[in-house]
């Protein structure tokens, strides 16, 4: 075989194994907005607060209780949920997000125009309450970039405690030594636990086979990635287990992933349409 039909059938394969993707699939904070804006830093701050003023957790361990239940539960909310305190959870999104410096995010007119580029169904997955997404997509000018949304609400659509039913506080200090498989179980659903990723393809009817994920957790990621997603890693360029693609920014869409481009050309070409499947979805995913 001479070496240009060789190249010929090494692109033609390439474009042939090139998955078909149907679904953009974006984690809201840190990934359509960058780390610097200072959210994710008040946020913690917040959740701290929160722990100390509402749920009396001494405040010089708060800091530590809060890392190893971030670790360990994927949401700080959530740990805390099972290891027995009990509070409302509009109580504690209204405390840790209300009081966020949205006036720090600005429209971002780059990415919106990226977006509306982009010929696919896109979803947010976030484990944000539903006002949050709101405000934030509101702030960066993205509200109408969006199909739907699949936040917290979605997820864990009741407000009552009944999957909390311990009625004592998991000791602390076990927490630090203990192995995942002793800790107690959340009621919570969130990421970057495979029921909530299974919960999120249901409600929003979405093959994992045909969607590109985007988060700035490494294991959000690595969750998608076991369960069947395609994947990108948004705020480096390291790209390590179970992430296919990696992005210093999500403006940087266009240079990592030109065939998503590619293929709207050729989609277009044979005349394929996206419409139907978008007036689908906005009636069964709430937000
Ligand atoms: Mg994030």
């Amino acid at each position: 075989m001479d070496v240009a039909k060789m190249e010929f059938q090494n692109q033609y394969q390439q474009a042939d194994q090139m998955p078909e993707y149907e679904c953009l699939l974006f984690d809201l904070d840190d990934t359509l907005y960058p780390l610097s804006s200072g959210l994710s830093k008040q946020c913690t701050k917040n959740i701290e607060e929160f722990m100390v003023k509402k749920l009396g957790i001494e405040e010089k361990r708060v800091t530590e209780v809060n890392q190893v239940l971030y670790k360990n539960y994927g949401t700080s909310m959530a740990g805390l949920k099972a290891i027995g305190y009990n509070f409302d959870n509009d109580d504690y999104h209204s405390f840790v997000h209300g009081r966020l410096p949205y006036e720090n995010l600005r429209p971002d007119h780059v990415l919106r125009t990226l977006l509306l580029s982009l010929p696919y169904r896109k979803l947010i997955f976030s484990n944000g309450d539903k006002v949050h997404v709101a405000k934030t997509l509101s702030k960066l000018g993205l509200n109408d970039c969006f199909e739907g949304v699949i936040c917290f609400e979605t997820l864990n659509p009741t407000n009552d405690d009944e999957g909390c039913s311990s009625t004592s506080i998991f000791d602390h200090s076990c927490l630090f030594d203990a192995e995942i498989s002793e800790l107690p179980v959340t009621p919570i659903v969130c990421k970057p636990f495979a029921n909530a990723y299974e919960q999120a393809f249901e409600k929003a009817n979405i093959n994992p086979q045909r969607t590109l994920f985007f988060d700035d957790s490494i294991r959000n990621i690595q969750a998608g990635k076991n369960i069947g997603l395609h994947t990108v890693l948004v705020g480096t360029s390291n790209r390590t287990k179970g992430v296919d693609y990696a992005i210093e920014s999500i403006h940087n869409i266009r240079e990592a992933l030109p065939e998503l481009w590619e293929i709207n050309n050729k989609d277009t070409a044979m005349g394929r349409t996206f419409s139907g499947k978008l007036l689908a979805i906005k009636t069964s995913v709430t937000a």
